[in-house]
């Protein structure tokens, strides 16, 4: 390493942004090229998304027996998961079991925020420079920098002001909060709060929540795994793995048989959806229907049978109505809770809803709304992510030719396959905008974008080529291709985050693939089988 003034340089062969699962997987195969490679990771330790997301309740809503990686025949026998739905800790314990298994931490800088990647192509090496004012030379810069890292910092005027405590879902304490006799506010209700609203319930003296759109919620039905379906999973592992890769959500395990709602007559499609309310997730109730996604009557039904639960559910119909949800079941991603609707019926939790009396601003004791004045003596925020784009754009990339990323992405952003974009060479997204990632089990993305990078850098070192990037044809083809997928769908038209419309601001672009991890692997394998077609490889 050369030392010059307070910079430090170090040249590699690969420079990973993020220790999450998808940089850790990546950091693991690399090693098998004999390649110098080292991850940047912000955080103190691995876990990307759960190593920042401790609130309470923190779950994962995709089943533990598939939200783990395939690739170890080993690790995948000798882990075992507790529950059918798998907590915060149990996930990070396992991040970390990972890490100390493959021995990844010696390859980790931690506490390392990545602030600038600059391509240069006279050496055809991107120059990453660090907080730590460390520069790395890398002849690849993989961003596994996670799709929901970026918090959208709380934008309340008066927070300044205020002499309690506030948090941030996605950036929890790591010893925790005490709520314990607290007098808690809570805004937002995406899945962040569905999670967190009954686990703090139980433990604050009052808590009101802040709502301003209601959102679909399905029971998880979560419950610790049986001795027996350990075993069985266990032993048929590979064959779930294999089936979740060529399913459109990435699931394979517990999969509900496909079905049309209306295929069926009236009466089977309440005794189909009971059924699948019993079972519980939000896979099986939403992704087992063909149509619900696709038609609007179709939508309705399946939408309708949700409002009657929550009616149901919610005694006091007030509070019950401002719960009820009036828009497309499944555009805002569908939640899977445990006791959520049903902690409304508590004493100590009052529903306001903040589309008829706003937020105007927080204040020294709390906050104010159009209607009211409120003391609290802890505020949560649960007001969500700049989803897909935000972690990238958060960092100062500049391509070929001194184009910027943001520049290049200020109506959007623009890739080919989600994993590569033009002007920005050995450049890779690992479950990037253009790829299914979000709309699929981001295990199965990580691992099936990770085999793909891992394969294209092999290739290149065997045929001594070294540079890669698409050609702007297949890049607007591709974008082209996910619009068109995408505006044929249900999903395309609300204001969710998967189009940036929680962001004040951002361009209205639909970001993931909807096209299903099936057709999109497949495609990802005739691209790099037809000798990378629409890439160019210098
Ligand atoms: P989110 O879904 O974007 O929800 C944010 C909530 O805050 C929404 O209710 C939103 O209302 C509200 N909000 C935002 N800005 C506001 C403002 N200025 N004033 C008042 N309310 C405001 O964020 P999230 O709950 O963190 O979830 C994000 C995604 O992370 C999820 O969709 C999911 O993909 C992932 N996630 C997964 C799990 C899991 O695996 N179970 C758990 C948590 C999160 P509007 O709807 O009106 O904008």
């Amino acid at each position: 390493m050369l030392q010059n003034e307070n910079i430090k340089y170090k040249t590699l062969d690969v420079v990973i942004v993020g220790a999450g699962f998808a940089g850790m997987y990546m950091l693991y195969k690399l090693r098998q090229l004999n390649l110098d490679v080292e991850i940047l990771e912000r955080a103190s330790d691995v876990g990307g998304t759960w190593y920042w997301n401790r609130y309470p309740g923190a779950r994962c809503d995709i089943e533990s027996i598939e939200y783990s990686y395939s690739f170890s025949e080993e690790l995948q026998q000798d882990w075992v998961w507790s529950n059918r739905y798998s907590d915060q800790s149990e996930i990070l314990s396992y991040a970390g079991h990972v890490a100390d298994r493959f021995d990844l931490r010696k390859d980790i800088n931690f506490d390392t925020s990545v602030k600038s990647a600059k391509y240069n192509s006279d050496l055809k090496k991107w120059e990453i420079i660090t907080n730590c004012n460390k520069k790395y030379f890398a002849n690849f810069c993989i961003m596994a920098t996670g799709t929901l890292s970026s918090i959208k910092e709380p934008d309340f005027n008066g927070l300044n002001k205020f002499e309690g405590d506030w948090y941030v879902t996605g950036r929890w304490p790591h010893d925790g909060v005490d709520l314990k006799g607290k007098n808690v506010a809570i805004i937002g209700t995406g899945s962040s709060a569905v999670q967190s609203i009954p686990v703090i319930a139980e433990e604050a003296k009052k808590l009101t929540v802040f709502q301003r759109t209601p959102n679909y919620s399905i029971p998880a039905n979560n419950r610790p795994l049986s001795k027996d379906e350990i075993i069985k999973s266990k032993s048929n592992y590979s064959k779930i793995r294999e089936k979740a890769r060529y399913t459109r959500a990435g699931v394979g395990y517990n999969q509900y048989p496909e079905k049309k709602i209306l295929d069926l007559t009236e009466d089977e499609r309440i005794e189909e959806l009971n059924k699948r309310w019993g079972i519980g997730g939000q896979e099986v109730f939403l992704s087992g229907f063909t149509d619900v996604g696709s038609e609007q009557e179709a939508n309705d039904f399946a939408a309708e049978f949700v409002r009657l639960k929550i009616r149901e559910i919610v005694k006091d119909p007030r509070t019950a109505e401002i719960l009820t949800p009036q828009n497309t079941i499944g555009c805002k991603r569908l939640c899977a809770d445990t006791n959520y609707f049903e902690t409304y019926n508590r004493e100590n939790v009052e529903l306001i809803d903040i589309n008829s009396s706003p937020i105007t601003t927080i204040t020294q004791e709390g906050l104010s709304t159009s209607e009211k004045n409120y003391n609290f003596d802890i505020i949560i925020f649960a007001t969500g992510f700049d989803a897909m784009t935000g972690a990238l754009l958060s960092i100062d990339i500049t391509g070929k030719d001194n184009i910027k990323l943001s520049n290049k992405w200020k109506d959007g952003p623009r890739s080919y396959l989600g994993l590569c974009i033009q002007g920005f060479p050995n450049f890779f997204t690992i479950t990037g905008p253009g790829s299914p990632s979000v709309l699929t089990n981001m295990m199965v993305a990580i691992e099936q974008h990770v085999e793909w990078i891992y394969e294209c850098i092999k290739k290149l070192n065997i045929s001594n080529k070294k540079e890669i990037e698409p050609a702007i044809s297949a890049e607007n083809n591709w974008m082209d291709h996910v619009e068109e997928v995408a505006s044929n769908t249900l999903r395309y038209s609300c204001n969710s985050w998967y189009v940036g419309a929680n962001v004040p601001g951002k361009k209205r672009v639909f970001m993931p693939y909807i096209g299903g991890q099936d057709v999109y692997r497949k495609k990802c394998k005739d691209i790099s089988n037809n000798d990378y077609e629409g890439f160019i490889i210098n």
